[in-house]
């Protein structure tokens, strides 16, 4: 790799990770996109994935699936919750401070080492309740 072409990558990579950081909505990476181009218009959607992918596994960036739907991107590697809507589809994070009560648990519980866990919450958010409450 060239030095230029090195340099484009990194300013590319840094880009996308403060869109990312910047985003409380944790976007997908076609949300990315629309955001980068901005001050990129040459960036591809291929180049956003592939930053995503080397963000994540760097640790820098966390990457949330559901299923049959796009994945979400967080910029926020720690571990924390969401609170997913499943009517329009939100993710919103959670300030809950229960995990490392809960990792010592599952620990001492099956005597085991926990490193990590996932845990994401399901339902519907207070702003789509009205909404429905409205309907009906
Ligand atoms: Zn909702
Ligand atoms: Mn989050």
């Amino acid at each position: 790799m060239t030095k230029k072409v090195f340099q484009r990558n990194t300013k590319q990579r840094e880009v996308i990770l403060s869109v990312l950081r910047e985003a409380d909505c944790h976007p997908t990476a076609d949300w990315i996109y629309q955001e980068v181009r901005k001050t990129m218009p040459n960036v591809s959607l291929g180049t956003i994935y592939r930053n995503l992918k080397a963000l994540t596994e760097a640790g820098l960036a966390l990457e949330l699936s559901y299923g049959s739907t796009y994945s979400r991107f967080d910029g926020n590697p720690e571990t924390h919750y969401h609170f997913v809507c499943e009517d329009c589809g939100k993710v919103v994070d959670l300030e809950i401070d229960v995990a490392k009560e809960l990792e010592e648990k599952v620990a001492k519980g099956i005597g085991a080492k926990v490193h990590d866990h996932r845990l994401e919450f399901y339902g519907v958010c207070s702003e789509c309740l009205q909404k429905e409450s409205k309907v009906n």
